[in-house]
């Protein structure tokens, strides 16, 4: 299995979901094999060590450099097996476009995208890895294949609880399953998100707006009745991407969240490296 690159510049841009200002972003063809993030003329790998908060989004930074909300995006990059790319950004956070990666999708298959040829690095999981915090909890199994199951139990919406999906991730079964996943709010977290300063750009289009048992927003669902967990299966690629590897594994996930998500990395990382 190899990686694949691009032939062209790509470009999006847009208001972003937490800040609502507008951004620029410009995916750019280099000959290295590696992703870099570039703003304000400093680069940012986007890595787990340089993951600098997790407050409703994943941002990455150094220093006063940061940007905003870059998981949907590089799940897209990583599910598309895409590296060799600068990631050029004018503003502080990655367009939310209509809440999902579909737009990223698109745009990058459309680009034509060609085999690189470095083979990609997957790691075998032999053991079974166990990791439990706050209430999301993880579990890594030997597989072969790379398959992420994901349940949602929660008490604040019956839409919301038990949706759970098993699905074997490649570009196909991603981009046809996973990638048009939207994100999703409570309407009771509205008026807290947006006085603490998140969601400033969220709206009827580009957010799954959930009461207590309904949607209120139902016209902007694409898979229906189980599209919060394909959403929460689309956040965890794009937070698991930040370890750089590729795995043989099955990974059980049980109530995601950005916070989680990273530091079930950093531990898996120090299990794998310990190894
Ligand atoms: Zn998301």
């Amino acid at each position: 299995m190899n990686y694949k690159g691009l032939t062209q510049t790509v470009e999006f841009s847009g208001i972003g979901i937490h800040t609502g200002e507008f951004s620029k972003v410009m995916l750019k063809p280099t000959n290295n094999n590696n992703v870099n993030f570039i703003t304000e003329g400093k680069f940012i790998s986007p890595n787990i060590s340089n993951v600098v908060s997790t407050n409703r989004s994943t941002t990455i930074g150094i220093g006063d450099a940061k940007i905003f909300t870059v998981e949907h995006l590089m799940s897209a990059l990583y599910c598309l097996y895409i590296t060799g790319i600068d990631i050029i950004v004018e503003g502080k956070e990655i367009p939310a476009a209509d809440g999902s990666a579909r737009v990223f999708v698109e745009k990058i298959v459309m680009s034509k995208i060609i085999d690189i040829p470095n083979e990609i690095k997957v790691v075998k999981i032999n053991d079974l890895i166990k990791y439990q915090i706050n209430d999301a909890c993880y579990e890594v199994l030997p597989a072969d294949s790379f398959i992420i199951s994901c349940e949602l139990i929660t008490d604040k919406s019956n839409f919301v609880n038990n949706q759970k999906l098993k699905i074997k991730i490649t570009p196909e079964t991603y981009t046809s399953q996973i990638a048009y996943a939207k994100t999703f709010c409570y309407l009771e977290e509205v008026e807290h998100l947006l006085s603490s300063g998140f969601g400033r750009g969220g709206n009827f289009e580009n957010v799954i707006l959930i009461d207590r048992n309904k949607v209120i927003n139902p016209e902007v669902l694409t898979y229906n009745d189980d599209e919060c967990v394909r959403h929460k299966i689309l956040d965890f690629l794009g937070d698991l991407s930040l370890t750089n590897l590729y795995y043989l594994a099955e990974f059980r996930i049980v109530n995601p969240s950005h916070y989680a998500n990273i530091e079930f990395c950093k531990q898996l990382l120090q299990i794998l490296h310990s190894n």
